[in-house]
């Protein structure tokens, strides 16, 4: 049988086959994942294969194999194992929530984030939330934020959770995908999920106040299933989409907008900062590369501390 994986407390998992049924599974005992080294083998997200065993009058299901992640999000265990923890595998799209104030999201953190996605080879929807809050001039200034994004290939929707302008085109967007919020804390990320639905009970409020006395916690991400066809990863205790390691020869390839001029830079490892015929520096003087882009590959290359986590749903 086949199924997908809905949650797991790291000894039981819970599966979902596709015609809707549900069974509370296990590993099997000799059963080596291949791969990436983790504390988890399988995560929330995975589809797997498993077999039905009946002990007295429960059946349950042994997993005996997994099959080829398309992505998956990591983090890397706190304690001194260094080992990685798979958060959530095969996700669809991840939506950015950005609010202009209250709290404010920098172009910086948006870029970090996306460079991040881009690793992880997960598609990011910008949602610019509380738009009903905005003067004239901070409406212009979405707009023109939107407007680099849209142009680099980035779906942007101006969004009010708490009017629930556009509301529909997020859910729209979301059908027939696995889906998961980020951005920082208070852009209202609880406020629109709940919008969409209300009955979701997401662990959000509980989590972060453990994080805030510094216990860790181990916490594992959940898919819920939404009445429209929609799927939704909830990851609580998840601070950061920022762990992945790239190396400053591969950074611009995940800036969408330098990967597709980067063959004509004279170099062809062109760190796009003092080599001459400059391809991308061209650009950016032209005004075909957002100031705000470049300012945010250079922070990165140049290794800053991020100033704003990045705080995927459920901080
Ligand atoms: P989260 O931390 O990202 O989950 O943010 P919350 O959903 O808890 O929202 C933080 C605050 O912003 C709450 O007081 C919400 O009522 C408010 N809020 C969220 N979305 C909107 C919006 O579209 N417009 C306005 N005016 N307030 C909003
Ligand atoms: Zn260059």
């Amino acid at each position: 049988m086949q199924g997908i994986v809905y949650k797991s407390t790291g000894s039981w998992y819970t599966i979902k086959t596709e015609d809707g049924k549900v069974f509370e599974s296990r590993i099997k005992g000799k059963f080596r994942i291949q791969g990436i080294k983790s504390t988890n083998p399988v995560a929330v997200g995975d589809v797997v294969d498993f077999e039905l065993e009946t002990r007295g009058d429960e059946t349950i299901g042994i997993i005996n194999n997994i099959h080829d992640r398309r992505n998956y999000i990591i983090r890397k265990s706190v304690n001194l194992s260094k080992r990685t923890h798979i958060i959530a595998a095969n996700i669809d799209q991840v939506f950015l929530m950005v609010t202009l104030n209250n709290p404010p999201t920098f172009t910086t953190f948006i870029d970090r984030f996306l460079v991040t996605a881009e690793a992880y080879g997960i598609k990011t929807v910008l949602l610019f939330n509380k738009v009903d809050t905005y003067n004239e001039d901070e409406l212009l200034e979405i707009k023109y934020l939107a407007a680099i994004y849209r142009e680099i290939g980035y779906e942007c929707i101006g969004i009010s959770a708490h009017t629930g302008k556009n509301v529909d085109k997020v859910k729209e967007s979301m059908k027939g995908k696995v889906n998961m919020f980020a951005g920082h804390s208070g852009v209202g990320k609880s406020t629109l999920i709940n919008a969409i639905e209300p009955q979701l009970d997401l662990r959000t409020a509980e989590i972060s106040e453990q994080h805030r006395q510094g216990q860790h916690t181990t916490t594992f991400a959940e898919m819920f299933e939404l009445d429209f066809g929609a799927r939704i990863i909830d990851t609580p205790g998840i601070k950061g989409f920022g762990i992945v390691d790239i190396d400053k020869d591969e950074l611009g390839d995940y800036f969408p907008e330098f990967f597709a001029i980067k063959d004509q830079c004279k170099f062809n490892n062109c760190l796009h900062t003092d080599e001459p015929k400059c391809a991308v520096k061209e650009a950016l003087e032209n005004d075909e590369i957002a100031w705000s882009r470049y300012k945010s590959y250079l922070q990165i290359l140049e290794g800053e501390e991020e100033n704003y986590r990045t705080d995927i749903y459920g901080e």
